[in-house]
């Protein structure tokens, strides 16, 4: 991943960006059990304390376990595609069986019931990390708007959205890594007389930490800030603080 420098206010993001204790030790965001070795260089990292470094990852292990066996349809590692899953699918017939157990058949297709807490909980903490580590913002408050579902569920228009580039319309915490990111493109557009203009928008992309296993976008636009993160192309979520005006969900 590209190198990028904070040059936001470093007021902003001291400590432990989930908690707000003692900046004890660091923390990848995303988890590296979310990826495959050989990991991306530069994988982001914030800040954390000790207990919420060791809190989330019992929960986090579940998540990627749970992810896979649904994408793949088993718990049985000789099915799970990624190998690190299948290697701690193996060890540990404790959460193998945990997740089986989960396992439900609604009108003849098999799935798995997700444990809402824990997801949930992983979810909102990846969301708060590219929160800061992108955005240079603690969102330390519970989340405006929380989905997260199958990339496949979401209806086709929906799809499109979710999966979009976001045209940023104010510019948010000067020198986050975010705003470096922005791509400047110009666009023709048509004015009521007709005359083409070339207009300067502002574009923030996606960021691909490793492909086909993650990708997240931060938005900090209107007073909204938005996170969607995407799973194995097969996962998505969004997390929202503030209130979002045309909501791409629910
Ligand atoms: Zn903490």
């Amino acid at each position: 991943m590209d190198q990028l420098n904070n040059y936001a206010d470093s007021r902003l993001i001291r400590g432990c960006i989930y908690c707000g204790g003692p900046a004890e030790t660091r923390d990848h965001v995303p988890s590296k059990c979310l990826l495959e070795a050989p990991y991306p260089t530069n994988l982001p990292v914030v800040g954390c304390c000790s207990t919420c470094n060791q809190g989330f990852s019992i929960d986090e292990e579940y998540f990627a376990c749970l992810i896979e066996s649904a994408r793949c349809g088993s718990t049985d590692p000789t099915k799970i595609i990624r190998p690190s899953v299948a290697r701690k699918m193996e060890k540990s017939s404790a959460l193998r069986k945990r997740i089986e157990d989960s396992r439900t058949i609604a009108d003849g297709i098999s799935g798995f019931v997700p444990e809402m807490e824990r997801v949930q909980n992983v979810m909102f903490k990846l969301a708060r990390g590219h929160a800061a580590f992108e955005l240079s913002l603690i969102c330390g408050d519970t989340p405006d708007h929380f989905w997260c579902g199958t990339l496949s569920s979401l209806p086709p228009e929906n799809h499109d959205i979710f999966n979009s580039v976001h045209f940023q319309e104010v510019l948010g915490e000067v020198g986050s890594r975010n705003q470096q990111r922005l791509m400047v493109i110009q666009m023709p557009i048509h004015s009521q007389n007709g005359e083409m203009h070339n207009v300067g928008m502002l574009i923030n992309d996606w960021v691909d930490v490793q492909d086909n296993n993650y990708r997240y976008i931060a938005i900090d636009d209107m007073g909204v800030v938005i996170i969607r993160i995407v799973i194995a192309e097969f996962f998505a979520c969004e997390v929202v603080w503030g209130i979002l005006e045309d909501e791409t969900q629910s």
